[in-house]
């Protein structure tokens, strides 16, 4: 249904919650009034150059899926969607500290029983771990796991998981998808990563690389909001939402400039919105649970090489700091210059990384390239030319079983204030899906409010 209206929609942050509520905005004809504290948009999904390399690189790699409808509708809608590159369906190989490999192939057949197949076809996992692994997929997929209110170590535990599956599968997926340990991170969300991504119908679980910045993908935001009568505006960061008779009208800039519109939605994280004038807009209930969201931090190494040493365009590794490494020249183009002056170029992630955050930039660069060199034997005759380590410290919020009975909801005490953003309760962990869904949810309230 699309309804047409005059209606003006402040939007308070431009992460992917504030451009997918933009956008589904302009969908439905309400014009979006988008503000950002940044001077850019994307927030904590973004790209720059680097400046010792002249390379462009994320604040941290990324990785979509093909269960990621909302945020894929948003690309769509950005004209961006060829700048992903999917995979045919889900094939990731894993490697071994001592540089011993492993493939999770769901090729053989589609959907789900691909995955399963994939998994019983692991090689370094005994056959008695792999039937435990399927007995847990197929309990989940006709909802008869029990999980409420559990972690998921205590889950996997209930449900009988060997430590040797726990190591090769469900710690690897619970850490990037939940970036949490298996003992902090909630059950019920990853029930629910298992039933839609990797155990979902179709493609759901294929792997999709961006082949170019973060920020490249947003791109075309700008002009769409301006075509279509709306206004984006940077490096202006709002301190209240201005009130009127129990009623929203706008909201108040840093610089006292009043800014009105019909109705506001917030995507903003929530010490952030601890800072505007919260008791206005949500009960004491809601203000103590804001104050409940801890964070959990993503480590991102970029390393340039004097050759490439990966076949592969990314990899798992196990029971190293380093937990992926991805092949950025087979990813992403980039100039001239830097492939002749840095032929290897690879990104690694260490999700749930509180152990090193407070390590120094040289000593983790330095640590990870040794793992590499453990793993990948071709990277002993590459030297390191130039390193970049990026500390996400609040990179996503820890998802723990006492927060997920309570997350936030779109709508507040104000009839015409709404939230969204990733930690707003969305039934999923911190991901771009989950940013997307809440900015189009809040977008759907405002029209049957
Ligand atoms: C290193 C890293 C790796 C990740 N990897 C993945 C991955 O592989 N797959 C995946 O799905 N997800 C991943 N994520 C998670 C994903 O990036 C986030 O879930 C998503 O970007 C959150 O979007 P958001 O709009 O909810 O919040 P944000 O991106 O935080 O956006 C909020 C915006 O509000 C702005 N703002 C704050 N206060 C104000 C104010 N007072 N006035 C105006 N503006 C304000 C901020 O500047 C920011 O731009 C990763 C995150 C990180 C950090």
């Amino acid at each position: 249904m699309k309804i047409t209206s005059h209606k003006r929609c402040i939007i308070v942050g431009a992460g992917v919650a504030g451009i997918a509520a933009a956008l589904e905005c302009i969908a439905q004809g309400i014009q979006p009034i988008l503000i950002e504290a940044k001077p850019y948009i994307g927030g904590r999904a973004r790209s720059f150059v680097d400046k010792s390399t002249n390379e462009t690189i994320d604040n941290g790699q990324h990785l979509m899926m093909g269960c990621y409808t909302y945020f894929l509708q948003m690309l769509e809608r950005l004209g961006t969607t060829h700048l992903l590159k999917p995979q045919p369906a889900m094939k990731v190989p894993f490697y071994n500290a001592d540089g011993t490999k492993d493939v999770l192939d769901a090729s053989r057949m589609k959907g789900k029983n691909g995955v399963a197949l994939g998994i019983w076809n692991l090689k370094r996992v005994s056959t008695a771990s792999k039937l435990r692994a399927l007995l847990l997929a197929a309990k989940i997929q006709f909802n008869l796991a029990s999980y409420n209110g559990m972690s998921a170590a205590e889950f996997l535990q209930y449900h009988k998981q060997p430590q040797e599956i726990i190591t090769r599968l469900w710690e690897p997926v619970i850490l990037a998808t939940l970036n949490s340990t298996p003992e902090n991170a909630s059950a019920s969300l990853l029930v629910e990563v298992l039933k839609r991504a990797m155990f979902g119908s179709g493609d759901a679980s294929s792997l999709l690389l961006p082949q170019a910045g973060l920020s490249v993908l947003f791109e075309p935001l700008e002009n769409i909001i301006h075509q279509h009568g709306g206004s984006i505006m940077l490096s202006t960061e709002i301190k209240e939402v201005l009130m009127f008779d129990g009623n929203a009208i706008g909201v108040v800039t840093q610089d006292d400039r009043e800014v009105r519109g019909d109705d506001v939605i917030l995507t903003i994280p929530p010490r952030a919105l601890q800072r505007l004038n919260i008791q206005q807009i949500v009960d004491g209930k809601a203000q103590s649970t804001l104050q409940e969201y801890v964070f959990s931090p993503i480590i991102s190494v970029y390393l340039w090489f004097d050759k490439n040493f990966m076949d592969d365009d990314f990899a798992a590794m196990l029971e190293t700091t380093t937990q992926w490494v991805f092949n950025k020249r087979k990813m992403i183009q980039t100039t001239k210059e830097c492939l002749q002056q840095y032929p290897g170029h690879v990104s690694l992630t260490v999700s749930a990384a509180n152990p090193i955050v407070h390590e120094s930039a040289e000593h983790i660069a330095h640590h990870c390239t040794e793992e590499l060199r453990k793993v990948f034997p071709a990277a002993h005759d590459a030297t390191l030319l130039q390193y970049k380590v990026i500390k996400e410290k609040q990179a996503t919020f820890l998802a723990t079983p006492q927060l997920e009975s309570h997350r936030l909801q779109v709508r507040t005490t104000v009839p015409n204030v709404y939230l969204a953003g990733d930690w707003t309760n969305t039934g999923l962990p911190a991901t771009l899906e989950g940013a997307a869904q809440s900015g189009v949810k809040a977008v759907t309230e405002i029209i049957f409010a």
